[in-house]
């Protein structure tokens, strides 16, 4: 039976390279529902190109022209937010392929787990604010979660036929465009040099978290939910041409990786296929002319969010939603020029210490978290814009 997937972010990076997977799969995959935020053009061609059943254009502002456009096909156009979760649950969907950037991907995900719809996870945000909540209820509704992001989804592929519990996870970074710089060269970074990374072709959210090692302290954290690993035993690790994707220690001592060129659409296809492989025309790894596998620890003090996310974590409660949203906020500051690259540290860690603690975080009290430490970030980068002009 072919597989009927939601591409929540269809125009994103992961959302484009999935629909790409998909086309190389009729037989398997067809794409049922896309949705985006605000990027009208590109969705009308998707959706006339993928033959798809509904839309969802978030921007109600671009409804128009999205309706109009699709008016002589048959393909249903919906718009607002709300509209998301609610196709994503809908009857003929069989996968929710999550990909829209940040805390936006929470609410729709929550929606597809309640329909007992397989989510294929490439919004690490939803786990990294409310990772317990989206746990137990993926438990309790029966949604598998299969991880798109290329690192969960190397740990997860290393466990299938796997009985034992993991003694480690060995989760590995490519280190980002300022591995080799000086900490006075990130000081003066620009949002090109930020933007700039050696080893992925990814969206701009993302491509600055790998540059402050946000990604990976946001990747631990997911790791954490997602295999049920304590923190302590996920060790983050340097591993600057991008062949391993991540590893996992058995109590034995073994070590399993999954190793590939760095190419997305392995993981997006593996996480719609599974528990098949099928082909894919990435570029085969060449061993004979690989030199070196290097393989170091993290400067925990040339990228501090590594720190920030470890305390986080192990404090819990409603910090990691708060650090989450900071973080956002910080990102889209600096993408704007409103800050310096190396203020994104500082604005997370000064949201997290005005953030109030809760223990135990409702749903309610995530999106309130969430809500707060967005404000909170937001005004504290208007302070730092309006002292750097004065400068
Ligand atoms: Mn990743």
């Amino acid at each position: 039976m072919k597989r009927r997937i939601a591409i929540l972010g269809s125009t994103g990076s992961i959302g484009t390279q999935a629909l790409d997977v998909i086309s190389k799969h009729p037989s398997l995959l067809c794409a049922e529902v896309l949705t985006a935020k605000s990027n009208a053009s590109l969705l009308i061609e998707q959706a006339i190109k993928h033959n798809v059943n509904a839309v969802v254009i978030a921007d109600e502002s671009k409804y128009e022209q999205v309706f109009k456009a699709l008016d002589p096909y048959d393909i249903k156009v919906f718009t607002g937010k709300d509209s998301i979760g609610k196709l994503a649950s809908g009857q003929n969907i069989h996968i929710v392929l999550t990909a829209m950037v940040g805390f936006s991907g929470l609410k729709p995900t929550i929606e597809a787990i309640k329909a007992g719809k397989a989510i294929a996870l490439a919004n690490k945000e939803t786990l990294v604010a409310a990772g317990s909540i989206i746990m137990k209820l993926a438990k309790e509704y029966n949604a598998p979660i299969i991880p798109v992001d290329s690192e969960h989804s190397a740990i997860f592929q290393c466990l299938q036929g796997e009985r034992a519990g993991i003694e480690k996870i060995l989760l590995t970074a490519s280190g980002g465009p300022f591995l080799g710089k000086t900490e006075r060269e990130m000081e003066e970074a620009t949002i090109e040099d930020a933007l700039n990374h050696p080893k992925w072709n990814m969206g701009s959210k993302v491509s600055i978290d790998s540059a402050t090692m946000m990604n990976k302290g946001l990747e631990m954290i997911e790791a954490h939910w997602l295999f049920d690993t304590e923190p302590s035993n996920i060790e983050i690790v340097v591993h600057p041409q991008s062949i391993v994707h991540s590893m996992v220690q058995f109590s034995d001592g073994s070590v399993t990786a999954q190793m590939s060129t760095p190419d997305m659409r392995l993981p997006i296809q593996y996480a719609l296929t599974y528990p098949h492989r099928v082909s894919l025309n990435t570029e085969r790894i060449n061993f004979s002319s690989l030199s070196k596998l290097e393989f170091f620890k993290p400067n925990f003090n040339k990228f501090p969010t590594l720190k920030i996310a470890y305390k986080a974590i192990e404090r819990g409660g409603n910090i990691p939603c708060a650090m989450n949203a900071a973080n956002e906020a910080a990102v889209e500051c600096f993408l704007s020029g409103k800050i310096k690259f190396t203020q994104i540290v500082k604005i997370i860690e000064e949201t997290i210490k005005e953030t109030l603690f809760i223990k135990e975080p409702s749903l309610e009290e995530i999106f309130e978290t969430d809500k707060t430490a967005y404000k909170t970030a937001t005004k504290l980068c208007y302070a730092l814009t309006n002292k750097n002009q004065t400068k």
